[in-house]
């Protein structure tokens, strides 16, 4: 089996994100048999501060299968997840997470609270960071720069 990166997915839904005026960030849910659910940031369309893409591409994709795990599935998102996207990564027991820009100021992978390598974390994703990195952050520093 060959690999294929869905990354490029996930940056187009952070452009989409972008878009409406969220801060740019993608994610993407791939299963054996493809994309299973995509999504966008969308915090401040829903009044949600939980809606990052990553949370609501686990919500559709778990909802899809209608179960709570996602074992076996791979999440794609250009942005180093946070803490609290992270949690739920592990939570829903992704096999392998995939991530293109760091994020050193939010960021709770590979800084910060680093929360795959903490003893009460029961599952930890493959993690492999870097993933079309430049375009992410590309994405980033437009939209910051228009809104300053
Ligand atoms: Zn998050």
């Amino acid at each position: 089996m060959t690999f294929r990166s869905y990354m490029q997915i996930a940056l187009d839904e952070a452009q989409a994100a972008a878009a409406r005026g969220e801060v740019p960030v993608g994610a993407v849910i791939a299963g054996p048999d493809g994309v299973l659910a995509q999504a966008g940031n969308r915090t401040r369309e829903l009044f949600d501060p939980t809606a990052h893409a990553e949370v609501l591409a686990i919500r559709a994709a778990c909802a899809a299968l209608g179960q709570e795990r996602l074992t076996g599935y791979d999440l794609y998102v250009s942005l180093e997840p946070c803490p609290m996207c992270a949690a739920a990564i592990s939570n829903a027991r992704i096999a392998r997470l995939y991530y293109g820009a760091a994020d050193p100021k939010s960021g709770g992978v590979a800084q910060g609270p680093r929360i795959f390598a903490q003893p009460q974390c029961h599952h930890a994703p493959q993690v492999y960071d870097g993933i079309n990195a430049t375009a992410s952050e590309a994405l980033l520093k437009d939209f910051f720069a228009q809104r300053r």
